[in-house]
């Protein structure tokens, strides 16, 4: 049978699988493949005790650590369903997320439980003090608190529930996607889903392991996706192990890439660039690094380039992918050396896709797009819980999965993404991507960075594009409007006649993004609608 991502696959069981990258006292446990599987299983054993059923439902709420990741497996190995939350969320949006997944059980973080104190005002499960587990060691546990932390509840060890053939289809997770065109939707990930896909990455970006093997960087949020496949489950299965750290912090993981002579860490864009000019990664050694892997938001060729120039014998590859495909769909090798031309693609489809590019009409888009990508894989979700609309309006299609992203593709089969296809603008009969003219406007010397979004133009009865732009230290705030208007003459110099900057132009002191530097455009366009009609700025 098709076995789940859990129990771990035959490794040597002493090798470090997880370490602790903090620095000073707290830092440098390392918890073994022996040691994971040990845990995990007592861990499912204590579940039982407790009245946990397989299926049941898991709120895993905290920053990444060596104990989130026992509960994550403890979870898995009792056949519960674990729905990750970010770190960063407020008590109402964890209590949306345990709420909407069905959550009966809590795993919560020391840092957080003031939180999800707060949070219990919009719960809809009571979660009873033995309910509420504190992601912690023992000696993290805060004083006075009446729930028990994780080794506190380690039972006999159990065979692992989900072992078996039979088991494969069931949902093993529950991530929720960032939110960032409406509320975040939960995904039901199957054990299949995860196998498939972590076979088809390292075939692509394949982890060395034995001595002088891999070593990866594991700060990125393991409640994500992307966090959780690249720096967790595809080095556990594989055999690297991974430097665990709570969350960015510059010097933090700089000191950990040194001390455990890291090679392969996992970025986001908005990371890169503050890398990039960082004046502190001058301070420490960072030669044993040889891949930098960014995706979950565009990276531009300007920054993947600039980037290899400041740490040579660094490769920077991009990966394209979201919640619903376990993430990855394309990514480069490692040794598809950038340079060649190739910044700003996202590289080739992972082994299991097929593609489509589908015009508006539903039909294939000419060769090369652009046109929505629609994929087929083995790691396709098995549907979005709680939400049959949704997942009827992007699975109803057969085997095909509706991505929401517009792509192109070259002959040699690299794909670069245009944009959402929700984001497009629509100017009379043309469609403008958002994201073609931001990359456009990040050039301009005196710019750097841009948002740019459609506003209706009740006049003109069609959409119009409008830029919200970050002008460059030193440029002063009188000259702003003056800026405006230059940069509007000069994106029109440079464009097709549809996609000047119609809706106008405002420079604004900071462009809304998530974390992982995705524009949320979707704030941004309600603004910009409102003050379009209010008082139109630089046009
Ligand atoms: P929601 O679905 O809740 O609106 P989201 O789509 O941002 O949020 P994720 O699943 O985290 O949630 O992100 C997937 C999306 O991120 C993709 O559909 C794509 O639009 C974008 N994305 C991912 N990787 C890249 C990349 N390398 N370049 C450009 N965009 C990317
Ligand atoms: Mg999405």
């Amino acid at each position: 049978g098709q076995p789940g991502v859990s129990p771990l696959p035959a490794f040597d069981p002493e090798l470090p699988a997880f370490i602790d990258g903090r620095g000073g006292d707290e830092g440098g446990r390392v918890l073994t493949r022996a040691g994971l599987r040990d845990a995990a299983l007592r861990l499912a054993g204590g579940l039982r005790t407790l009245g946990v059923r397989r299926g049941d439902v898991a709120g895993l709420w905290g920053f990444n650590s060596l104990e989130w990741v026992t509960a994550a497996y403890g979870c898995l190995a009792a056949g519960v369903v674990v729905s990750p939350a970010n770190y960063a969320y407020a008590p109402a949006e964890v209590a949306h997320q345990f709420n909407d997944a069905g959550a009966s059980l809590a795993f919560v973080d020391p840092a957080l439980l003031a939180n999800f104190e707060a949070a219990r005002a919009h719960l809809t499960h009571a979660f009873p003090p033995s309910h509420v587990i504190l992601i912690c060691p023992p000696a993290e546990k805060p004083a006075g608190t009446p729930y028990p932390c994780l080794a506190e509840i380690l039972g006999e060890p159990v065979e692992p529930e989900h072992f078996d053939g039979a088991a494969s289809n069931e949902t093993a997770w529950m991530s929720y996607s960032s939110g960032t065109t409406g509320l975040p939707k939960g995904v039901m990930t199957t054990h299949f889903n995860f196998t498939s896909q972590l076979q088809a990455a390292n075939t692509s970006y394949h982890l060395d392991t034995g001595p002088g093997g891999d070593v990866v960087l594991g700060f990125l949020p393991m409640s994500h996706i992307y966090g959780l496949t690249i720096a967790l489950l595809q080095p556990l299965t594989f055999g690297a192990p991974v430097v665990v750290l709570p969350r960015f912090d510059e010097i933090q993981v700089l000191d950990a890439i040194q001390k455990y002579r890291v090679t392969h860490g996992l970025l986001v864009p908005p990371l890169i660039l503050r890398f990039l000019h960082s004046p502190n990664t001058a301070k420490y050694d960072l030669s044993s690094m040889r891949t930098i892997m960014s995706g979950g938001a565009p990276l531009s060729p300007e920054l993947a380039a600039a980037y290899e120039q400041k740490f040579p014998g660094c490769v920077s590859i991009q990966g394209y992918g979201m919640t619903e495909t376990t993430p990855g769909i394309t990514a480069m090798n490692r040794t598809d050396v950038l340079g060649g031309g190739r910044q700003g693609w996202v590289g080739r489809l992972l082994p299991t896709y097929q593609a489509r590019l589908v015009g508006e009409d539903g039909a294939d888009a000419p060769r090369g797009g652009p046109g929505e990508l629609w994929v087929r894989s083995p790691s396709v979700m098995k549907g979005y819980h709680n939400n049959p609309q949704a997942t009827a309006d992007t699975m109803a299609l057969g085997a095909w999965f509706r991505t929401g992203d517009v792509l192109v593709r070259d002959e040699a089969g690299w794909f670069k993404v245009v944009d959402r296809v929700k984001e497009l603008i629509k100017y009379k009969g043309f469609q403008v991507a958002p994201a073609e003219l931001e990359a456009l406007l990040l050039t301009h010397p005196r710019l750097v960075d841009a948002g740019v979004v459609g506003v209706y133009d009740a006049a003109e009865v069609t959409e119009v594009p409008r830029a919200y732009v970050v002008a460059a230290p030193g440029v002063k705030g009188s000259e702003h409007a003056a800026l405006a208007r230059e940069v509007m003459a000069w994106v029109a110099a440079r464009v097709a006649q549809h996609k000047k900057l119609r809706g106008g132009v405002v420079v604004v002191d900071a462009v809304p993004k998530s974390p992982s530097g995705k524009i949320l455009r979707k704030d941004l366009r309600k603004r910009a609608q409102a003050e379009f009609e209010g008082k139109p700025a630089a046009r």
